[in-house]
């Protein structure tokens, strides 16, 4: 099961957000079709996004996360409940690319670094809340630290990781984020930072250790405190109401276009792949 947990530090100046999300990074690589270094780049997006998503506690509120950064995987786009549970699309699930030199899966190439990462807040209600920030370096996790430092003006250390085994299936998956509260003292700062740097990889720890495991080594002497705990998964929103609508949407005539040539309208929602399928008898007004 995936989980997500929230923790703070006994003197509330540092709270921390985690993932395991092996089984939602596992689905959507069977979902997509994606082959390691695009189920790398898509379960770093996913991860995080779920943490975004959860911190936003409106009931019927969602995040979507838009990266281009004009690689070969071309536009991911993941969207978050406000519970955490994500859903993902990519362009090119099919990127295939050499390890790097360190024998590590080369996200940063795959998804490039000559372009933007968009997050757009809706609150269910009222103008959706967007924000853009240019892309660092295409490994998710700098982009997003960048992206909270601009957007939020909060220190913010952020670690993702998904490991892909030979067979192509995800092996472990999930992230952190850290972020200083406002009063937090200097050093503080500097303590996280060392912490990160001495408990390693999210996938080695989710390897070897659990989710609450993970977040004690990396807040490790702040005395945390879990205050919510969760299960998350891949989980779409779309029904057939809400793709008829869509269909709707394109107009009668090219509608009637479509049904004269093949008798009915198929649509495939991206983030799971169901296919709906539309006749004459959907489009009838009453
Ligand atoms: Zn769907």
């Amino acid at each position: 099961m995936d989980e997500l947990i929230r923790g703070l530090s006994s003197d509330g100046f540092v709270k921390i957000s985690a993932v395991n999300t092996r089984n939602l990074t596992e689905k959507a690589r069977n979902i997509h079709m994606m082959l390691p270094v695009v189920t790398a780049a898509i379960g770093r997006t996913m991860a995080v996004t779920s943490i975004i998503g959860n911190s936003m506690k409106e009931n019927g509120s969602s995040i979507t996360v838009r990266i281009n950064g004009g690689g070969p995987v071309g536009t991911i786009m993941v969207v978050s409940d406000n519970f955490g549970n994500v859903r993902s699309y990519v362009q090119n699930p099919a990127v295939d690319l050499p390890l790097r030199e360190d024998g590590k899966l080369n996200v940063g190439a795959a998804v490039g670094n000559d372009g933007t990462l968009t997050v757009i807040r809706d609150f269910g209600f009222g103008e959706p809340y967007t924000t853009t920030t240019q892309l660092v370096s295409g490994e998710i996790a700098e982009d997003f630290a960048q992206f909270f430092v601009e957007s939020e003006q909060v220190p913010t250390a952020c670690a993702l990781g998904v490991l892909v085994d030979r067979d192509q299936s995800v092996l472990a998956a999930g992230g952190y984020v850290v972020q200083l509260l406002p009063g937090a003292p200097e050093e503080l700062a500097i303590a996280v930072e060392e912490n990160v740097h001495k408990s390693g990889s999210v996938t080695s720890m989710l390897s070897v250790g659990t989710l609450e495991e993970m977040v004690y080594r990396v807040m490790d002497g702040f005395n945390v405190k879990i205050v919510e705990k969760n299960s998350i998964e891949y989980k779409c929103y779309c029904s057939r109401q809400r793709v008829l609508d869509a269909v709707v949407g394109i107009g009668k005539a090219e509608i009637n276009k479509i049904l004269d040539e093949d008798k009915k309208i198929e649509v495939k929602c991206r983030f799971c792949d169901k296919v709906y399928t539309f006749t004459k008898n959907d489009f009838v007004e009453n």
